[in-house]
């Protein structure tokens, strides 16, 4: 059984659909969604409802919490905050109440999802090195965790110390735990605008990521055109 395991969609439909499709082809029959399926692009219904249609387990990401809220977005800065807005309006009630009702924290089989941290699930901190990996791994029960939030994909094992390794692809071993950043699948920050995500081999016990070309000119073209800022297309092509 293959899992495949993506976040951070930030409603771009064609890195999304990209990404299920090269999952169907690897043999994945299992889907996971570690959070942020809105926020940034032009489909964030449609991104939505695809997630929905997989019937698969999702958490809640930072954007996907404030996309339902009614609050204040001077906290953000003005590209967020001008993403944010026309998000809020372009998403109905139904839609808002899926949102609402995402778990912070989820249990899959034999392991875990979180958008963010497990150590402060719900503070949207960032996991950018070993130290904030190693907070983590003190609240992760199972021997294997993805999550996203950054948008760079990342695998952190436990097991003298904690250390990331540069491969994308790792071999599970008793005795060790992982906590795994599947990346982005559809903003990319790592300086690749490829979609990313991750493959989890229950058999072989491995994890690997995945890095899928799709047709971005249609994503940044739809974004010019709903009216959200050049910049969000712009930022598609430099993977940041
Ligand atoms: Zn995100």
């Amino acid at each position: 059984m293959k899992y495949a395991i993506f976040g951070d969609i930030h409603a771009n439909l064609e890195a999304f659909e990209a990404v299920l499709e090269h999952a169907e082809q690897q043999g994945c029959t299992e889907h996971v969604c570690t959070g942020d399926i809105v926020g940034y692009a032009a489909n964030p219904g449609e991104c939505l409802a695809k997630v929905r249609e997989l019937g698969c387990p999702v958490v809640k990401g930072n954007h996907d919490e404030e996309a339902i809220l009614t609050t204040s977005l001077d906290g953000l800065n003005p590209l967020a905050k001008q993403a944010m807005e026309w998000t809020r309006e372009h998403l109905n009630p139904e839609e808002q109440d899926f949102l609402r009702n995402l778990k912070l924290v989820r249990q899959v089989r034999d392991f875990t999802i979180v958008h963010a941290t497990l150590d402060t699930p719900g503070s949207w901190t960032y996991v950018t090195n070993k130290f904030d990996a190693m907070a983590s791994f003190s609240y992760q029960f199972t021997q294997l965790c993805f999550y996203g939030h950054t948008h760079t994909p990342r695998i952190y094992i436990k097991g003298d110390s904690v250390e990331p390794i540069e491969e994308t692809t790792v071999n599970l071993e008793m005795g060790r735990k992982y906590f795994i950043n599947v990346g982005s699948a559809g903003q990319p920050r790592d300086g690749d605008w490829r979609a990313s995500y991750a493959i989890y081999d229950v058999e072989e016990q491995t994890v690997s990521i995945q890095r899928i070309d799709y047709d971005i000119q249609k994503a940044q073209d739809k974004i010019i055109a709903a009216g959200l800022p050049e910049m969000l297309a712009h930022r598609l092509s430099l993977g940041k």
